[in-house]
């Protein structure tokens, strides 16, 4: 049995974040754990997110914009302002090789590639881990604090049974011979597409070169499709939309992936689960953190983990410990302002119950609104002003009744 101040059980997205930041010399009083069952190597997944100004991973983005176009499902084109806000574009194998090389430099940080099979309750009230057998160390660990991403047993099945969307896609990162026709500016959404079972479907077109982009197709809807499903759609797309000729591409890498969109409560599911340990906080994905309206995760990820270190600063003693805390749990809960609860459970409701068409109340959105705004809006950080405003663009009664679950 080996003891850590500090286990970060999942080292994707959010369990990384934490990991490059505590492994900064001012943690180094504390043993800290990451754990995975995957060596996380290569590209698996783009992460595109807005944020004002300058962020933690703008040294390795591959490339931001700010201004972008949106497209309506009747061809109205929208051109937007971001500022001050930027899209940005992080792409995993970069962030995956960042963090490689900052663990492997901090002496306080262990890494080991190894399965978490259970977590329990330790005598001592730690959260104990068992882990599958490796060959980098004991089969259990234990610590007061565990950061967990990993999946919460049974909990897709449990959250389907509530108001439930995925958000799902499959994008080729393609080369031209020519330069692409639109290349110096993005497209954040295009609705020019068939909105397949009245579920919102859209295309972004991101170039990150002159003659090289990624081109998605995404679609809200209760059940991810093949990638085969998704290839003529967004292959028509690419010819017809924009005007790429079979042979005038190459397509040299494909991602798909699939994102939860629901208002299921997934602290509180850990909790049912796991009502003894309070020192097993979820963070990313597993901690709720997608949004449910929009699926975007990754800047939600980032503003958890900031508040969970500002905590730990706080419980840092003299002595480079942390101090003991009776509900690790409690205090790092993740707690959006109640109010876009009510916002996201609205705009869901509408999509899953086809209440209004999502690309028509998507143009609207932008149509109406300044984009900061609605970006802001979309990120949970908006003035209640501005939201006035923004619930007044969308179809009001539709959007009122679906707020109240009428
Ligand atoms: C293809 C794709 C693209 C996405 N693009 C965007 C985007 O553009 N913008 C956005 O905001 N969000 C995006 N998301 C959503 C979200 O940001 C990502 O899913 C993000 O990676 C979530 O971070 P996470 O740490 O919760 O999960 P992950 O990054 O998936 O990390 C979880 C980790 O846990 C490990 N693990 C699982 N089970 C165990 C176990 N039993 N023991 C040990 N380790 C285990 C896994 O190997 C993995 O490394 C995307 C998701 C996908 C799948």
């Amino acid at each position: 049995m080996k003891t850590y101040d500090v286990v970060i059980a999942g080292g994707g997205a959010a369990g990384l974040s934490l990991a490059c930041a505590l492994a900064e010399p001012r943690w180094a009083g504390l043993r800290i754990l990451v754990v995975d069952a995957q060596s996380k190597q290569g590209h698996d997944r783009t992460w595109c997110y807005w944020e004002r100004g300058e962020g933690p991973w703008d040294a390795l983005l591959s490339r931001r914009w700010e201004t972008m176009d949106f497209f309506g499902p009747g061809g109205k084109e929208l051109p937007l302002d971001l500022r001050p806000y930027a899209y940005k574009m992080l792409r995993s194998g970069d962030f995956y090789a960042h963090a490689d090389r900052v663990i492997a430099a901090a002496p306080h940080v262990d890494r080991w590639q190894t399965r978490v099979e259970a977590y329990e309750k330790a005598s001592n009230g730690d959260v104990l881990l068992r882990l599958q057998q490796n060959s980098e160390g004991p089969t259990t660990v234990q610590a007061p604090l565990v950061l967990a991403s990993t999946p919460l047993e049974g909990w897709e099945k449990e959250a389907r049974q509530g108001l439930w969307l995925e958000q799902h896609f499959a994008g080729y990162f393609l080369r031209t011979d020519e330069d692409l026709p639109r290349h110096d500016r993005g497209t954040l959404m295009d609705f020019r597409v068939e909105q397949v079972g009245g579920y919102p479907c859209f295309v972004y077109v991101l170039p990150l070169e002159p003659r090289y982009a990624l081109v998605e197709y995404t679609v809200f809807s209760p059940d991810a499709w093949t990638l085969e499903a998704y290839r003529p759609r967004l292959e028509a797309y690419i010819h017809q939309t924009m005007g790429l000729k079979p042979g005038a591409y190459r397509v040299e890498e494909v991602e798909q992936g699939r994102i939860p969109m629901s208002t299921w409560d997934f602290g509180a599911a850990w909790r049912r689960r796991y009502p003894e340990l309070t020192g097993l906080v979820p963070v990313g994905v597993m901690g709720g953190l997608a949004r449910p309206s929009t699926g975007y995760t990754f800047r939600n990820i980032q503003r958890h983990n900031q508040a969970i270190l500002q905590s730990l600063a706080k419980a840092l003693l003299p002595t480079g410990a942390l101090a003991p805390v009776a509900s690790w749990r409690d205090r790092l809960n993740y707690r959006p302002a109640q109010r876009f609860g009510w916002y996201d459970q609205a705009l869901l409701r509408v999509l899953v119950e086809q209440r209004y068409p999502g690309a028509n109340l998507f143009e609207r959105l932008f149509a109406g609104n300044s984009t900061p705004d609605l970006l802001a809006f979309l990120d949970g950080e908006s003035r209640f002003s501005a939201e006035i405003g923004i619930m007044n663009s969308t179809p009001r009664r539709i959007m009122a009744t679906a707020m109240l679950g009428l």
